[in-house]
């Protein structure tokens, strides 16, 4: 969990390199969707290129739908779901049913003033996926990925504007979910302010206290 530019999509590559496990990132599959211009897609549209949350009966059939694939059998990582209590309690449920319920709540913390450097900074490699930033994690030639080659692209909801509407819907309707989690004893907080590597090492040790 994490407001938007809290390094989810970073460290979510990290921990399942890991882990050797399901990424389920709830934002990527609604991107997917939309590239392949699907209904599912167009309709999330409507709300992603707000910066608002897409309706939660979509996002849960959509998470529903991916979680009972073999694959999540042995374990699975969840980026950027559940953001509401209703998608929280669905979770719940779903998690019960395929015998692999939440074991730890990863929160990364970072300041407004940084999440909007990181926002309004961030580029994407439409090849690989490999996310860089224009001020801390430059590219080797501008607006080019070192992988492939590709150029790189800039997200359409990473503005100022659409930030600050991410970081209400973050306020107003994740926040809780948080806390929600906090009174189950499932968060870990993770200082996201710090180095990629160093935030990564705080992840590894929070996981090592929940690996049997
Ligand atoms: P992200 O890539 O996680 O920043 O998500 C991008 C956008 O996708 C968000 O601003 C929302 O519009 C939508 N989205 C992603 N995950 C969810 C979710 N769990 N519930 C509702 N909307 C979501
Ligand atoms: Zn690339």
């Amino acid at each position: 969990m994490g407001a938007a530019g809290s390094g989810k999509g970073t460290m979510s590559a990290k921990i399942v390199a890991l882990e050797h496990i399901p990424h389920i990132s709830t934002g990527d599959m609604f991107r997917a969707a939309l590239k392949e211009e699907t209904s599912l897609g167009l309709e999330a549209k409507k709300y992603m290129d707000k910066g608002l949350l897409v309706p939660d009966e979509i996002t849960i059939a959509m998470v529903e739908e991916r979680l009972r694939k073999d694959d999540c059998k042995a374990g699975y990582l969840l980026d950027g779901f559940p953001r509401t209590l209703a998608q929280a309690k669905s979770l719940e449920k779903m998690a019960d049913e395929i015998g692999r319920p939440l074991q730890i709540v990863l929160n990364l913390e970072v300041s407004k003033d940084l999440l909007i450097k990181r926002i309004t900074g961030r580029r994407l490699c439409p090849v690989c996926g490999a996310i860089y930033n224009t001020e801390f994690n430059p590219p080797k030639v501008e607006g080019i990925c070192d992988n492939d080659g590709a150029a790189l692209i800039q997200r359409k909801d990473d503005t100022v504007e659409q930030l600050e509407v991410r970081l209400k819907e973050h306020n107003d309707n994740t926040r809780p979910v948080i806390e929600y989690y906090r009174t189950h004893g499932l968060v870990h907080e993770i200082n996201g302010e710090q180095a990629t590597d160093d935030v990564f090492n705080q992840i590894v040790n929070a996981l090592d206290t929940v690996r049997n």
